[in-house]
C-alpha cells in the first residue's frame, strides 16, 4: 500500500491533476481500476473530465454523469468505462455491473466507490478520496497493486 496526499485548490487543480493522472496512466499500463470516493459536489466528474480529455482520443469525449445509465464508454485508447454507483446506496451491486467494473482491456473509473460492498472492491485499484478540506479540495490517494503503485510513482 502507498499513499500520497493532494491539495487541489480550484476546479482548474482539479482538472489539471486529471490530465496529469491521464499522463501517468499512459506512460505505464492504462488498464486498471480508478475508484473515486467523495460526496456529491466533491469534483469526482470534474477529475474524470480533466483526466478523459487528455487520454489519446480523449479530446473528443463529451464526459458527463452517468448517474441514469450508470455507465458511459468513451472512445479513448485504451476503451474508458466511467460508472457512477449513486444509486446503489444500500444494495449490493448485481454481477453483470462488476463484471464490467473488472473489463481489464479498459481503463475503468467509478463515481461513488463508496457504496461499493467491501466484497465486492477489486483487488488491486487506485483509490481517490475526498478529504474534509476549508477551502478546495484535498484527495488521498491509496494504490493496492503494482500498476497502481507504478502510477503513483509516475505522479510524485
Ligand atoms: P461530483 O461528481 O463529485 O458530484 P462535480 O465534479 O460534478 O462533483 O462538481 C464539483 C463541483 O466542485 C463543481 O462545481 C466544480 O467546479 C467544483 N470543484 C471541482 N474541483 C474543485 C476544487 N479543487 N476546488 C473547488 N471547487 C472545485
Ligand atoms: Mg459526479
Amino acid at each position: 500500500l502507498a499513499i500520497v496526499e493532494i491539495r487541489l485548490p480550484d476546479e482548474g487543480a482539479t482538472l489539471d491533476f486529471g490530465a496529469k493522472l491521464a499522463r501517468a496512466l499512459t506512460g505505464s499500463e492504462p488498464e486498471q481500476v480508478l475508484l473515486f470516493s467523495g460526496d456529491l459536489g466533491a469534483g469526482k466528474t470534474t477529475l474524470v473530465r480533466g483526466l478523459v480529455s487528455a487520454l489519446p482520443g480523449g479530446d473528443e469525449a463529451r464526459v458527463s454523469s452517468p448517474s441514469f445509465n450508470i455507465m458511459n464508454m468513451y472512445p479513448t485508447d485504451p476503451e474508458t468505462a466511467h460508472f457512477d454507483l449513486y444509486r446503489l446506496e444500500g444494495f449490493p451491486a448485481d454481477d453483470s455491473l462488476l463484471e464490467h467494473m473488472q473489463d481489464d482491456r479498459s481503463l475503468v473509473l467509478v463515481e461513488w466507490a463508496q457504496f461499493l460492498q467491501k466484497e465486492d472492491w477489486p483487488e488491486e485499484y487506485l483509490l481517490l478520496e475526498w478529504q474534509p478540506a476549508e477551502s478546495g479540495r484535498t484527495i488521498l490517494l491509496t494504490a493496492k497493486g503494482k500498476k497502481a503503485k507504478q502510477t503513483l510513482l509516475a505522479l510524485a
